[in-house]
């Protein structure tokens, strides 16, 4: 079973992105779960063709510790596995710690046991904070693949960077690698190449560049991913692409950050001059 974990800057397309690439290892016959990490509980929506109806964290503390799986694992596309950890209540309560909490359950109740047979789990964990819980899929060996998501936008960038930071603390210490950048266009100029670049002197690789497209919109109103609702549209083969790229990705690293310096001098020989 390969455990990854999907990182990136709050907004930047994480769950997107990994819904969407998740639908496409299914279609390779793949059989992939996928924990929602975030207290918005948004990370499964579209496999789910909707809110999953309850978390991990409102079912516990609906119904106490006597839970089944079945009552926090559904099924969606694909036969998918989805489960959303949640969140506390707003304003009272750390989101990480029920990150952690969710996942020691996940284990307790069998999620990740041989006889369901996982090719894949994917962590989907909230912004670009790894701090506390939400470094815990890479800091307790949870997961051992990180994929970045970013963009051409520096802050974006700066995001990805940090979390190469994490990844390579972690990493010295645990197994956790990063398999590559995704780069989700937000349409900057030069952005594949100044991507590319950074991958390069970050150690890594840009796996894929998923173009920007209104499709995205369009199956998201739906409740669906791309390939889903539309399975012949060229957006739908992007992901089909990255699903194929990560499936078949033996490059695993510990990255090394760039210096602020370095990170700036990227962006203006790539972007904002000229
Ligand atoms: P958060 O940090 O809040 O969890 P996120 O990183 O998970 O955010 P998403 O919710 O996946 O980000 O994406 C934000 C929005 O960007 C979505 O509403 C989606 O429609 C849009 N989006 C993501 N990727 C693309 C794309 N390639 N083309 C067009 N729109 C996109
Ligand atoms: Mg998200």
């Amino acid at each position: 079973m390969r455990k990854i974990a999907i990182y990136g800057k709050g907004g930047i397309g994480k769950s997107t992105t990994t819904q969407n690439t998740v639908a496409g290892l299914a279609e390779l016959g793949k059989n992939v779960m996928v924990v929602g990490c975030d207290p918005k509980a948004d990370s499964t929506r579209l496999l789910l063709g909707g809110l999953a109806q309850k978390t991990v964290l409102d079912t516990l503390r609906d119904e106490g510790e006597d839970i089944d799986l079945d009552d926090v694992l559904k099924k969606g596309f694909g036969n998918t596995s989805c489960v959303e950890s949640g969140g506390p209540e707003p304003g009272v309560g750390c989101a990480g710690r029920g990150i952690i909490t969710s996942i020691n359950l996940l284990e307790q109740l069998g999620a990740y046991d041989d006889d369901k047979q996982l090719d894949y789990v994917f962590y989907d964990v909230l912004g670009d904070v790894v701090c506390g819980g939400f470094a815990m899929p890479i800091r307790d060996g949870k997961a051992q693949e990180v994929y970045i998501v970013c963009s051409g936008e520096m802050m974006a960038m700066y995001a990805a960077n940090n979390i190469c930071k994490s990844i390579a603390k972690f990493g010295k210490v645990g197994d956790v690698r990063l398999g590559g950048l995704i780069c989700n266009s937000r349409k900057v100029d030069n952005e594949a190449n100044m991507i590319e670049e950074f991958a390069k002197q970050l150690g890594t690789q840009m796996i894929h560049f998923v173009p920007r497209d209104n499709m995205v919109q369009h199956a998201e109103i739906n409740r669906k991913t791309v390939i889903d609702h539309a399975p012949a549209h060229p957006q739908a083969d992007e992901y089909r692409a990255l699903a194929k790229k990560i499936n078949d990705n033996t490059m695993h690293v510990i990255p090394n950050p760039l210096s602020i310096e370095k990170l700036e001098k990227l962006l203006i020989d790539f972007g904002i001059m000229n």
